[in-house]
């Protein structure tokens, strides 16, 4: 129940009851959303590639006992799993994107193909979508400040800013080509980042899938969750947790993003990543000690 349905017996009796949510973590920013009928995705990249390259993977890909895959550099171009994505994906009716770098990006054609589900980004996202075969009436491209009824859910596009990578020196313009050969690594632009105010199941619940945002975009939200990309690149940016958390009003649940080292197989140990993630938590109790807060493990299903 919101404070203000706590405060007014006579508004929360005309308001339908919300529902629970179920939350499940994909590991790096991918989620699966659900009220029990409709079914979001965001960011859901599930073949978690061994890479190695900058700007955005480590020099030399992260090696771990028994992972056998062959270490792909920025020129190579990725397959999904899609043993991997049909094990953990069933029915879906939106796919949102953040950005369209592949390790947010690279499964969503065979994702949209599989269940018809609606995809929504940037130009850059609808073009893979497009050059993956995602016929053109499944894709809606925005810009940030649309604020879309579809059906039972409504979501508002957030103008929002990607990671300061490589110590504030990350920049990257242009959009991803919308036909040709396959996408290399390197050919997956981030094409502007997204976040995204999704009101399902009589709730609010707002995504950021990178460590960056615009404070006027968010400022007077009043999400009843939020998912906060959680990784060290966060430490970049001014105050980042207190400021976000500040301008939401303190929401009753923030769920940490984001947080894990994506070029590591599922099952592999991510301690560093927790130790990180775990430094994430103390900020939040420290600005909000009130809050719930949350740091899912891959494939864990959490209800808020
Ligand atoms: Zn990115």
């Amino acid at each position: 129940m919101s404070p203000a349905a706590r405060r007014s017996p006579r508004r929360a009796a005309r308001r339908p009851s919300p529902s629970r949510l179920r939350l499940t973590h994909f590991g790096a920013a991918g989620w699966s959303i659900t009220d029990g009928r409709t079914v979001v995705l965001l960011d859901p990249y599930l073949s978690r590639i061994r890479f190695q390259g900058r700007p955005y993977g480590p020099a030399e890909a992260p090696a771990v006992a028994g992972d056998r895959r062959p270490a792909l550099g920025m020129d190579d171009v990725p397959v999904s799993d899609t043993r991997t994505i049909d094990e953990r994906i069933g029915e879906a009716h939106f796919v949102l994107l953040s950005h369209s770098h592949f390790n947010h990006c690279m499964d969503v054609p065979y994702i949209a193909r599989r269940t018809g589900a609606t995809v929504i980004g940037s130009e850059s996202t609808a073009n893979v979508a497009r050059l993956g075969g995602v016929p053109e009436a499944q894709i809606l491209t925005v810009r940030g400040g649309e604020d879309y009824a579809l059906g039972a859910v409504s979501i508002r596009v957030i103008p929002s800013l990607h990671s300061a990578l490589s110590g504030k020196h990350y920049f990257q313009s242009g959009t991803t080509r919308r036909d040709g050969p396959p996408l290399h690594l390197s050919e997956y632009l981030e094409g502007g980042t997204l976040a995204y105010l999704i009101r399902i199941g009589g709730r609010a619940l707002l995504a950021f899938g990178s460590m960056n945002y615009v404070e006027r975009e968010v400022e007077g939200l009043r999400p009843d969750v939020v998912l906060v990309a959680a990784a060290a690149p966060r430490r970049e940016i001014h105050d980042d947790t207190g400021r976000l958390l500040r301008a939401l009003g303190r929401p009753p649940v923030v769920v940490a993003t984001h947080w894990d080292v994506q070029g590591l197989p599922y099952g592999a140990p991510q301690d560093e990543a927790l130790k990180e993630a775990d430094t994430f938590v103390t900020e939040v109790r420290a600005v909000s000690p009130r809050s719930r807060v949350l740091v899912p493990r891959h494939f864990e299903t959490v209800t808020v």
